[in-house]
């Protein structure tokens, strides 16, 4: 059954993606769009400054965006992705789980509760079982999923296939992040042409904190985080899209570079529509995973790594993943599959 459902910040960045993936969707159909009050009213061709390299689809050009509140949505929508600042999710998202909407949702805020789960359904699917606590604890007809930050999707999929294995106990990281990471209006041309800007507010302490809510496990009421000390260090570069990371892991049991790459080779996708076959490309030549070459992996659904090598603490690689397709736009439709096949919506 075809399942309608609206997008709330439909005209930023990762709003453009998930209409880019939710148009020719299998199992999904396009009902509403939101946007702020400066846009509310307008088409969505007119409101919509579309800088996606493939044309707005014609249905959904022609619909009119509506205010982000629950009365502008149809009550025959069942799923809402949200893409908002975080500031405007935090007040507006829990009034559609109150008004029975299930959200899945990219935006930062909340991520860290104790009762919303934060999933990459390849990694932590059974954490979706916290919106039963969620549902007993808020009163809500509808739930509240989130998936996390796209610099943590990009790193948690290789660590997670290292903790399966060999129980990891330390992580640095470095990112080279893309600007379009902080959306249309994040990064100045004159800020970042010819140069690197070594801060992203708040990034540090999401990877920091995010990976080990993912990493962790759930036991039927809450998710015990994961014990590994992760310590993160987020660089905006000029690259357009695709988050690069240079990653140092430490495990409790030791592991050569070529165990590390074979482990993180055997992961599969799950069975949901936009999950890749396999989860992590490993690469052999030393200088991939490269963004502008690799970004795309997997329709841009996958996690590229390489330049394996072993150090005095563990192992040290790189992966890359595309921030607005499997760290935001596909990590949401993804996460909107799973509420759909397992039956809250
Ligand atoms: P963006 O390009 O700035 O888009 C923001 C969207 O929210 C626009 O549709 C905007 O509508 C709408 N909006 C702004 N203020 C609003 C208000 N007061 N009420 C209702 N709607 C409002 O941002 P983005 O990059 O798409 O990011 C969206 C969210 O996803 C953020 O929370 C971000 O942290 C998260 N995220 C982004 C990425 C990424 O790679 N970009 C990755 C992971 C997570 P107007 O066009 O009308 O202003």
């Amino acid at each position: 059954m075809t399942v309608r459902v609206g997008i709330l910040g439909a005209t930023g960045a990762v709003g453009q993606r998930l209409i880019q993936l939710l148009d020719p969707h299998p199992d999904f159909e396009i009902a509403a769009l939101t946007a702020s009050e400066a846009s509310a009213g307008s088409s969505y061709r007119e409101a919509a400054k579309w800088r996606i390299d493939a044309p707005i689809p014609e249905d959904v050009a022609d619909i009119t965006v509506g205010a982000t509140e629950p009365d502008a949505v149809p009550d025959d929508v069942s799923l809402i992705f949200s893409s908002l600042p975080s500031g405007v999710g935090a007040e507006v998202e829990p009034d559609f789980c109150e008004a029975g909407y299930v959200v899945s949702s990219n935006s930062s805020n909340g991520r860290m509760d104790e009762d919303v789960p934060l999933i990459i359904p390849e990694v932590n699917a059974d954490h979706v079982g916290l919106l039963e606590v969620q549902r007993d604890e808020r009163g809500w007809d509808g739930a509240l999923l989130k998936n996390p930050n796209c610099s943590t999707i990009t790193m948690v999929p290789p660590l997670a296939a290292l903790d399966r294995a060999f129980d990891l106990t330390d992580v640095r990281v470095s990112t080279l992040q893309a600007v379009s990471g902080a959306g249309y209006s994040g990064v100045t041309s004159m800020e970042i042409i010819d140069n690197a800007i070594p801060h992203i507010g708040g990034e540090e302490q999401k990877m920091e904190t995010e990976s080990r809510k993912l990493l962790g496990d759930f036991d039927g009421a809450e998710v015990r985080l994961n014990d590994a000390d992760v310590a993160a260090s987020c660089n905006r570069i000029p690259t357009l899209d695709g988050h690069l990371e240079n990653v140092w892991a430490d495990t409790a049991e030791d592991v050569t570079a070529a165990e590390a790459a074979d482990a993180m080779a055997d992961v599969s996708g799950v069975d949901l529509p936009s999950s890749p076959e396999r989860l992590i490309r490993v690469f052999e030549e030393p200088d991939r995973p490269q963004p502008r070459l690799d970004r795309n992996v997997d329709g841009g659904m996958g996690v590229a790594v390489g330049g394996f090598r072993e150090t005095t603490d563990g192992v040290q690689f790189n992966c890359l993943a595309h921030n607005t397709m499997r760290g935001a736009a596909g990590a949401s439709v993804l996460n909107g599959e799973l509420l759909a096949q397992r039956g809250y919506l």
